[in-house]
């Protein structure tokens, strides 16, 4: 079922998200929902709080972005494919020099800005069978894993950008948060009284 996502501005994206047990009810259900969610909206991650769950769950999947040709075959092949449940993850380092990379959220549609990160990550979390694993990852898929993480800490990607970009998209954010915005997706706005 496709879930209405939250748009900027909603409460929910500013908490730190909580970690869940085994018995959270319904989670197989859920987690079929943020896929459903996801690729309908033709995104390539979707974390808890952007369906309205201050929970520390998200999922990934960076098979859209395999067909980039500027990445090298390796990169490709790293990227296809590569789907994945995160619950109650924590990264335990991030290294390297940061990079940008150009970024876009499903709760802030149609702003996409260069966000700086460092390249390599490793985190620990459970899969959707609460297995345990603590994995490095580096390039597109430490940047995909980083925003969706962020979403569980109460971060958004707008939050990184310089004083001066965040004072030229204020409008627009608050616009989004309105619903004044055209988007293919079903969204819930924090500050119209009905969704759409
Ligand atoms: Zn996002």
């Amino acid at each position: 079922m496709i879930l209405p996502i939250v748009a900027y501005g909603d409460p929910v994206l500013r908490k730190v998200a909580k970690d869940i047990g085994t018995d959270y009810p319904k989670l197989n259900e859920l987690l079929e929902n943020m896929w459903d969610t996801m690729y309908n909206a033709h995104g390539v991650g979707l974390a808890a709080p952007q369906v309205g769950l201050p929970i520390r769950v998200f999922v990934v999947d960076t098979t859209p972005f395999s067909d980039d040709e500027d990445l090298t075959e390796a990169e490709q092949k790293a990227l296809n494919g590569f789907k994945k449940v995160f619950i109650n993850a924590k990264i335990e380092e991030e290294t390297g020099k940061e990079w940008e990379f150009n970024e876009g959220c499903l709760s802030i549609p149609d702003i996409r800005e260069d966000v700086k990160r460092k390249p390599e990550i490793t985190i620990s979390y459970v899969d959707e069978h609460f297995k345990p694993h603590k994995e490095t990852y580096d390039g597109l898929l430490a940047r995909v894993i980083q925003h969706e993480y962020d979403h569980i800490e109460g971060v958004l990607f707008t939050d990184k950008l310089s004083s001066l970009k965040k004072r030229l998209l204020k409008s627009r954010l608050e616009k989004i948060s309105k619903g004044k915005i055209d988007v293919d997706y079903r969204m819930r706005f924090p500050n119209v009284k009905k969704g759409r």
